[in-house]
């Protein structure tokens, strides 16, 4: 990992401008997920100002209502394929879909937003000399041939299949990071987020717990995509959000992987969403898609020495509180 040894603080030409020591921060893809959770946090903070930039592909105003009209608080409809010319001291450039069957949509535009919307930040970054953080994934490692996944391992990835728009992409965003980086010095933090689960996910965005939750509520048979026998770890929201955080505000750019070594296959997770959830559901099996990693675990060792952060909600614990979301979403009342 290389270091840069700046602390945090406004950055330099903010300050003299404008002399003040609140932290201007933007949030890129802030109406989305993980974003709005994570504006939740730095607005908690009373020295933060947070602006959300969103195009609302697959965001909404709603994850963010009740900051609109906030003081310390703007939301931009921008994309970020266009360049962005504000004043900011932190970027935390989340803006990319993240759900399969949404990057792969319009996979043009998923290689336009993590190559482009990237580069424009990276330019945002070097003219006001803000840090940037950058949310890449998991997935940059592909169909892993190394268990659990360490930072040094350089992946299996298809450069031409259907899910390339968005490994590739962001294999080219860390690229483009560190090349800013070593070029024009620019402060970078790149985390390898592992799937994430909580409340506030898209109900049919397509992602196994959201799909098993809202097919639970629902009455219907979830569906494991086979063999089942894949593995995937699954980190709780507000978990990873703590390590977003601890990222941008330590001197580590990373990569470093964030997410639960919890590792479960899809027919252990169907079993215990139906046992939380739902017994009377059934599980059946239906056709995978291609290129879908056979097991995936985060190494998290860097994050527990650099960071001092390790995840702390268990599946367990964590399903039960976006079953309640989900429960007010879909209007489905608890059993008596
Ligand atoms: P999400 O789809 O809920 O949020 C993404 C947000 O970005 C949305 O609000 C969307 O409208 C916005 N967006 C998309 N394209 C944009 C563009 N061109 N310009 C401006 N805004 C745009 O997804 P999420 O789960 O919150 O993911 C956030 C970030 O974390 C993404 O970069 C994703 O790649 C990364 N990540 C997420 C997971 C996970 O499990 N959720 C895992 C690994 C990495
Ligand atoms: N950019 C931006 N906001 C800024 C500064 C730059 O969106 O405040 C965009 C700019 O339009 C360019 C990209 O960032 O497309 C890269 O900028 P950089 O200055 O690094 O490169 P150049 O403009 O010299 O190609
Ligand atoms: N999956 C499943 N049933 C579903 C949706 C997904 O069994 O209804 C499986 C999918 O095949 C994959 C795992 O769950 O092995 C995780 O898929 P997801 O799309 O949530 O995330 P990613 O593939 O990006 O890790």
């Amino acid at each position: 990992t290389t270091t840069t040894k700046t602390p945090p603080s406004p950055s330099p030409l903010r300050f003299s401008k404008f002399f003040q020591s609140n932290m201007r921060i933007l949030v890129t893809g802030g109406a989305g997920f993980i974003g709005s959770h994570l504006v939740d946090r730095l607005m908690e903070n009373e020295k933060n100002e947070v602006i959300v930039a969103d195009n609302y592909f697959t965001g909404s105003k709603d994850n963010l209502k009740k900051w609109i009209g906030h003081p310390r608080f703007e939301l931009i409809r921008h994309d970020v394929t266009e360049p962005l010319l504000i004043e900011v001291d932190q970027i935390y450039h989340l803006a990319c879909p993240a759900s399969p069957i949404f990057y792969k949509y319009n996979p043009v535009k998923t290689i336009k937003t993590n190559v482009i919307g990237t580069l424009n930040m990276l330019g945002l970054a070097k003219r006001v000399g803000a840090r940037i953080l950058l949310t890449s994934t998991s997935e940059v490692y592909g169909d892993p041939l190394v268990h659990p996944q360490p930072e040094s391992y350089w992946g299996n990835v298809n450069p031409i299949g259907v899910r390339s728009c968005y490994d590739e992409g962001k294999r080219v965003a860390e690229t483009l990071m560190f090349d800013y980086h070593r070029q024009h010095g620019i402060e970078i933090r790149i985390a390898r987020i592992f799937n994430t689960y909580g409340p506030r996910m898209n109900i049919d965005d397509g992602r196994v717990v959201s799909n098993f939750i809202a097919q639970a509520l629902r009455g219907e048979s979830l569906t494991v995509q086979s063999p089942g026998t894949q593995t995937r770890s699954f980190c709780y929201v507000s978990d990873l959000v703590d390590g977003l955080i601890r990222l941008m505000e330590g001197p580590n750019t990373g990569p470093i992987n964030l997410g639960n070594p919890g590792e479960f296959t899809m027919i252990e997770l169907a079993e215990t969403v139906k046992e939380l959830i739902n017994p009377d559901v059934e599980i059946k099996m239906v056709e995978n898609t291609p290129d879908d990693p056979k097991q995936r675990k985060p190494d998290i060792t860097k994050a527990k020495e650099l960071l001092g952060w390790e995840p702390k909600v268990k599946l367990r614990d964590g399903l039960p509180l976006m079953e309640e979301n989900f429960r007010l979403r879909l209007g489905v009342d608890k059993k008596k």
